[in-house]
Protein backbone atom coordinates (compact mmCIF):
# COMPACT_ATOMS: atom_id res chain seq x y z
CA UNK A 1 0.00 0.00 0.00
CA UNK A 2 1.77 3.50 -1.15
CA UNK A 3 1.36 6.01 1.31
CA UNK A 4 1.46 10.09 -0.88
CA UNK A 5 2.51 12.69 1.51
CA UNK A 6 4.89 15.20 1.17
CA UNK A 7 8.86 15.07 2.11
CA UNK A 8 9.89 15.88 5.36
CA UNK A 9 11.76 19.07 6.58
CA UNK A 10 14.64 18.28 8.32
CA UNK A 11 16.93 20.97 9.70
CA UNK A 12 20.24 20.27 10.43
CA UNK A 13 22.33 22.52 12.98
CA UNK A 14 25.45 22.44 14.95
CA UNK A 15 28.49 24.97 15.50
CA UNK A 16 30.60 26.02 12.57
CA UNK A 17 33.46 23.28 12.08
CA UNK A 18 31.16 20.36 13.09
CA UNK A 19 31.23 19.02 10.03
CA UNK A 20 27.45 19.75 8.75
CA UNK A 21 28.54 19.97 5.61
CA UNK A 22 30.29 16.56 4.64
CA UNK A 23 27.24 14.83 7.19
CA UNK A 24 24.66 16.75 4.81
CA UNK A 25 27.25 15.54 1.52
CA UNK A 26 26.72 12.19 2.73
CA UNK A 27 23.02 12.22 3.62
CA UNK A 28 22.32 13.44 -0.16
CA UNK A 29 24.66 10.78 -1.62
CA UNK A 30 22.95 7.72 0.08
CA UNK A 31 19.18 9.01 0.35
CA UNK A 32 18.16 9.82 -3.00
CA UNK A 33 15.25 11.23 -2.23
CA UNK A 34 16.68 13.88 -0.48
CA UNK A 35 17.70 17.11 -1.35
CA UNK A 36 19.55 20.60 0.03
CA UNK A 37 17.50 24.00 0.60
CA UNK A 38 20.21 26.06 -1.08
CA UNK A 39 20.56 29.74 1.15
CA UNK A 40 20.91 33.14 -0.27
CA UNK A 41 23.61 35.54 2.21
CA UNK A 42 25.57 37.96 1.53
CA UNK A 43 28.58 37.16 3.13
CA UNK A 44 31.63 36.79 0.90
CA UNK A 45 32.45 33.87 -1.21
CA UNK A 46 35.26 31.93 -0.16
CA UNK A 47 37.69 30.18 -2.64
CA UNK A 48 35.61 26.89 -2.74
CA UNK A 49 32.08 28.43 -2.87
CA UNK A 50 29.99 27.45 -5.56
CA UNK A 51 27.04 29.93 -6.74
CA UNK A 52 23.78 27.90 -6.67
CA UNK A 53 25.17 25.06 -4.85
CA UNK A 54 26.85 26.02 -1.50
CA UNK A 55 24.94 29.68 -1.44
CA UNK A 56 22.71 32.11 -3.76
CA UNK A 57 25.46 34.86 -3.77
CA UNK A 58 23.31 38.18 -3.07
CA UNK A 59 24.11 41.93 -2.11
CA UNK A 60 22.72 43.33 0.68
CA UNK A 61 19.81 45.57 -1.15
CA UNK A 62 19.28 42.23 -3.03
CA UNK A 63 18.61 40.31 -0.29
CA UNK A 64 16.33 43.18 1.52
CA UNK A 65 14.22 42.89 -1.49
CA UNK A 66 13.58 39.05 -1.37
CA UNK A 67 12.71 40.14 2.44
CA UNK A 68 9.77 42.74 1.13
CA UNK A 69 8.87 40.03 -1.25
CA UNK A 70 8.45 37.61 1.10
CA UNK A 71 10.58 34.86 -0.35
CA UNK A 72 12.30 33.43 2.30
CA UNK A 73 10.82 30.86 5.14
CA UNK A 74 13.22 32.27 7.43
CA UNK A 75 15.73 34.51 7.56
CA UNK A 76 18.92 35.62 9.78
CA UNK A 77 21.67 38.38 10.00
CA UNK A 78 23.96 35.50 11.55
CA UNK A 79 27.19 37.22 13.31
CA UNK A 80 25.43 40.40 13.59
CA UNK A 81 26.53 40.83 9.99
CA UNK A 82 25.42 39.07 7.22
CA UNK A 83 22.21 37.49 6.04
CA UNK A 84 21.33 34.27 5.65
CA UNK A 85 18.14 32.80 4.36
CA UNK A 86 16.21 29.59 2.87
CA UNK A 87 14.00 31.05 -0.15
CA UNK A 88 10.66 29.71 0.60
CA UNK A 89 9.45 28.72 -3.04
CA UNK A 90 12.08 25.74 -3.66
CA UNK A 91 11.09 23.72 -0.03
CA UNK A 92 7.53 23.91 -0.56
CA UNK A 93 7.72 22.79 -4.34
CA UNK A 94 9.92 20.00 -3.78
CA UNK A 95 7.92 18.67 -0.43
CA UNK A 96 4.56 18.95 -2.39
CA UNK A 97 6.72 16.46 -4.63
CA UNK A 98 7.51 14.26 -2.13
CA UNK A 99 11.08 15.12 -1.55
CA UNK A 100 12.62 15.27 1.92
CA UNK A 101 14.10 18.75 2.21
CA UNK A 102 17.70 19.59 4.38
CA UNK A 103 18.06 22.91 5.70
CA UNK A 104 21.73 23.39 6.86
CA UNK A 105 20.73 26.43 8.92
CA UNK A 106 21.69 28.07 12.44
CA UNK A 107 19.44 27.59 15.45
CA UNK A 108 17.68 31.02 15.73
CA UNK A 109 16.63 29.69 12.10
CA UNK A 110 15.94 26.57 13.21
CA UNK A 111 13.34 27.85 16.27
CA UNK A 112 11.60 29.63 13.79
CA UNK A 113 11.25 26.97 11.29
CA UNK A 114 9.86 25.07 14.04
CA UNK A 115 7.15 27.23 15.01
CA UNK A 116 6.04 27.67 11.32
CA UNK A 117 6.48 23.73 10.59
CA UNK A 118 5.90 21.66 13.91
CA UNK A 119 6.13 18.55 11.99
CA UNK A 120 9.71 20.20 10.68
CA UNK A 121 12.48 17.56 12.37
CA UNK A 122 15.50 19.48 14.14
CA UNK A 123 18.56 17.53 14.25
CA UNK A 124 21.33 18.76 16.05
CA UNK A 125 25.03 18.17 15.28
CA UNK A 126 27.43 18.54 18.78
CA UNK A 127 31.19 17.73 18.74
CA UNK A 128 32.55 15.15 21.14
CA UNK A 129 34.40 18.12 23.17
CA UNK A 130 34.35 22.22 23.00
CA UNK A 131 38.31 21.90 22.10
CA UNK A 132 37.18 20.03 18.75
CA UNK A 133 35.70 22.83 17.52
CA UNK A 134 38.16 24.91 17.70
CA UNK A 135 40.53 22.35 16.46
CA UNK A 136 38.55 21.86 13.38
CA UNK A 137 38.16 25.66 12.52
CA UNK A 138 41.63 26.45 12.98
CA UNK A 139 42.44 23.29 10.41
CA UNK A 140 39.90 24.83 7.88
CA UNK A 141 42.26 27.65 7.96
CA UNK A 142 39.76 29.87 5.54
CA UNK A 143 38.93 31.97 8.37
CA UNK A 144 41.16 34.82 9.84
CA UNK A 145 42.01 34.57 13.29
CA UNK A 146 39.08 36.99 14.49
CA UNK A 147 36.58 35.47 12.34
CA UNK A 148 37.80 31.87 14.22
CA UNK A 149 37.56 33.45 17.61
CA UNK A 150 33.75 34.99 16.39
CA UNK A 151 32.72 31.77 15.68
CA UNK A 152 33.93 29.90 18.43
CA UNK A 153 31.97 32.13 20.60
CA UNK A 154 28.83 31.95 18.01
CA UNK A 155 29.54 27.66 19.16
CA UNK A 156 28.99 28.58 22.78
CA UNK A 157 25.98 30.13 21.62
CA UNK A 158 24.75 27.17 19.38
CA UNK A 159 25.47 24.34 21.56
CA UNK A 160 23.54 26.33 24.48
CA UNK A 161 20.62 25.67 22.48
CA UNK A 162 20.91 22.31 21.86
CA UNK A 163 18.35 21.26 23.82
CA UNK A 164 15.61 22.83 21.32
CA UNK A 165 16.20 19.82 19.03
CA UNK A 166 14.01 17.42 18.47
CA UNK A 167 17.91 15.00 18.21
CA UNK A 168 21.62 15.05 19.48
CA UNK A 169 23.65 13.72 16.99
CA UNK A 170 27.18 13.52 18.22
CA UNK A 171 29.96 13.82 15.73
CA UNK A 172 32.91 11.37 16.60
CA UNK A 173 33.21 9.21 13.79
CA UNK A 174 31.46 10.72 10.28
CA UNK A 175 30.40 7.50 9.01
CA UNK A 176 28.25 6.79 12.40
CA UNK A 177 26.81 10.63 12.81
CA UNK A 178 25.75 10.14 9.20
CA UNK A 179 23.89 6.77 9.83
CA UNK A 180 22.64 7.80 12.75
CA UNK A 181 21.10 10.62 10.79
CA UNK A 182 19.71 8.63 7.93
CA UNK A 183 18.00 6.20 10.51
CA UNK A 184 16.19 9.06 11.84
CA UNK A 185 15.05 10.02 8.46
CA UNK A 186 13.44 6.58 7.76
CA UNK A 187 11.82 6.53 11.52
CA UNK A 188 10.42 9.84 11.33
CA UNK A 189 8.57 8.30 8.01
CA UNK A 190 7.22 5.99 10.30
CA UNK A 191 5.75 7.86 12.74
CA UNK A 192 1.56 7.13 12.94
CA UNK A 193 0.95 11.25 12.61
CA UNK A 194 2.50 10.70 9.28
CA UNK A 195 0.94 8.02 7.93
CA UNK A 196 -2.93 9.07 8.15
CA UNK A 197 -3.66 8.03 4.46
CA UNK A 198 -1.97 4.66 4.95
CA UNK A 199 -4.35 4.02 8.41
CA UNK A 200 -7.14 5.41 6.50
CA UNK A 201 -7.16 3.04 3.85
CA UNK A 202 -6.61 0.51 5.97
CA UNK A 203 -9.70 1.15 7.96
CA UNK A 204 -11.56 1.42 4.94
CA UNK A 205 -10.76 -2.32 3.94
CA UNK A 206 -12.01 -3.05 7.67
CA UNK A 207 -15.21 -1.40 7.37
CA UNK A 208 -15.92 -2.76 3.78
CA UNK A 209 -14.90 -6.66 5.11
CA UNK A 210 -18.01 -9.31 4.35
CA UNK A 211 -17.72 -11.36 7.68
CA UNK A 212 -20.07 -13.52 5.78
CA UNK A 213 -17.84 -14.06 2.69
CA UNK A 214 -14.94 -15.20 5.22
CA UNK A 215 -12.82 -18.58 4.64
CA UNK A 216 -14.54 -18.25 0.99
P1 LIG B 1 28.80 29.73 6.78
O1 LIG B 1 29.11 31.18 6.61
O2 LIG B 1 29.89 29.01 7.54
O3 LIG B 1 28.48 29.06 5.48
O4 LIG B 1 27.48 29.63 7.68
C1 LIG B 1 27.38 30.31 8.89
C2 LIG B 1 26.13 29.89 9.63
O5 LIG B 1 24.96 30.30 8.93
C3 LIG B 1 26.00 28.39 9.85
O6 LIG B 1 25.63 28.17 11.21
C4 LIG B 1 24.88 28.01 8.93
O7 LIG B 1 24.17 26.88 9.43
C5 LIG B 1 24.01 29.27 8.97
N1 LIG B 1 23.10 29.38 7.82
C6 LIG B 1 23.35 29.06 6.53
N2 LIG B 1 22.27 29.29 5.76
C7 LIG B 1 21.29 29.73 6.59
C8 LIG B 1 19.91 30.12 6.40
O8 LIG B 1 19.36 30.09 5.32
N3 LIG B 1 19.24 30.53 7.50
C9 LIG B 1 19.80 30.58 8.74
N4 LIG B 1 19.03 30.98 9.76
N5 LIG B 1 21.09 30.22 8.96
C10 LIG B 1 21.82 29.80 7.91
Amino acid sequence: MQNNREGLLIVISGPSGVGKGTICKIILERNKNAKLSVSATTRQKRQDDIEGVNYFFKTKEEFERMIENNEFLEYMQVFGMNYYGTPRAFVDEERRNGHDIILEIDVKGAKKVKELCPDAVLIFIAPPTMSDIKTRLLGRGTESQSEIERRFNEAFFEIGHMEQYDYIVVNDVIEKASKAILDIIEAEKCRTSRNDELVKRFKEVIESYDESSAGK
